[in-house]
């Protein structure tokens, strides 16, 4: 057995929320490279069908399920199903996410409810339903996907919901990274920088402030989806098996400055 051995994934199963799009779609096709068959879920059957057929092509198994983050009943029959299915879950991705540039001023409390529900009770949920079936079925490995505006503020937009959630996110990993990890249930957090997705894409919003984003990035770019699945591959393999509660900043150095 080789170190390289140590980031297999073979025979291994992965789940991903929000693997319809974006991240959760670049990461899962990763972890199917790296030899898992993959959990898709998120709320829109047919993006998560189009990854699923992504993943068919490299040859590995894919599954579909649809479920809300936010609701406690669908999460709890997102980990059935997954388990049911294949009869183990190895990896848990949780990258489902909501966003808003809204002005703090302005803010309504439907808009704090979407994105704090999404981005933290949501991430709690999957944690918990993830890490009760792993702690009875021989431990596992939980990664959940914050921000480094968990970390930052970002500017010049106004998200402050975002960021509070984002900050919830990595302070709820390492809390319950040290609860679990007696019970083999490893938790742990990547934190990307600015990443060009095709939701990034598409929010003329952003087209103004590119130029401004790279100037204040040390790389001088931003990410692409795919500059995250190694990241990711890391915290669910054996190659990371003395990490506990880390939160892996990917920001091509933003946080430096
Ligand atoms: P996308 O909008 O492409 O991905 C978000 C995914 O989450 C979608 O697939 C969406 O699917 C799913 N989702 C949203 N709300 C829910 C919900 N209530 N229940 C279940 N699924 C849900 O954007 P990204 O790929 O950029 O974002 C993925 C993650 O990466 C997010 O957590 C985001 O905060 C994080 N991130 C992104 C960065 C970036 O620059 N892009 C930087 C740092 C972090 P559907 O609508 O079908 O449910």
């Amino acid at each position: 057995m080789g170190l390289l051995d140590d980031f297999s994934l073979a025979g291994k199963v992965a789940l991903v929320t929000g693997g319809g799009t974006g991240i959760g779609r670049a990461v899962a096709l990763g972890l199917a490279q790296a030899g898992a068959d993959i959990a898709l879920s998120g709320r829109t059957e047919q993006t998560l069908e189009e990854s699923a057929a992504e993943i068919e092509a490299l040859g590995r198994e894919a599954l579909t399920v649809t479920c809300d983050v936010r609701d406690a009943d669908e999460v709890s029959a997102m980990v059935d199903r997954v388990t049911g299915h294949f009869g183990r879950m190895d990896v848990a991705f949780n990258n489902a996410g909501a966003f808003g540039w809204i002005p703090g001023y302005e803010l309504a409390e439907a808009d704090w409810d979407r994105i704090v529900d999404t981005n933290l009770k949501g991430v709690f949920l999957c944690m918990q339903a993830e890490a009760r079936w792993m702690r009875d079925h021989g431990g596992g490995k939980i990664i959940n996907n914050a921000s480094m505006s968990g970390s930052i503020v970002n500017h010049p937009q106004t998200q402050s919901t975002y960021n509070a959630s984002k900050a919830g996110c990595v302070h709820l990993t390492k809390s319950l990274a040290a609860e679990w990890i007696g019970d083999g249930v490893y938790c742990n957090c990547i934190s990307p920088g600015y990443i060009y997705t095709d939701r990034a894409a598409q929010n003329p919003a952003a087209d103004p402030l590119r130029d401004y984003w790279n100037k204040v990035t040390p790389i001088g770019r931003p990410g692409a989806v795919d500059e995250l699945a190694g990241a990711v591959l890391f915290l669910a393999t054996p190659a990371s098996d003395f990490v506990v509660g880390l939160d892996l900043i990917v920001d091509g150095g933003y946080s430096l400055w």
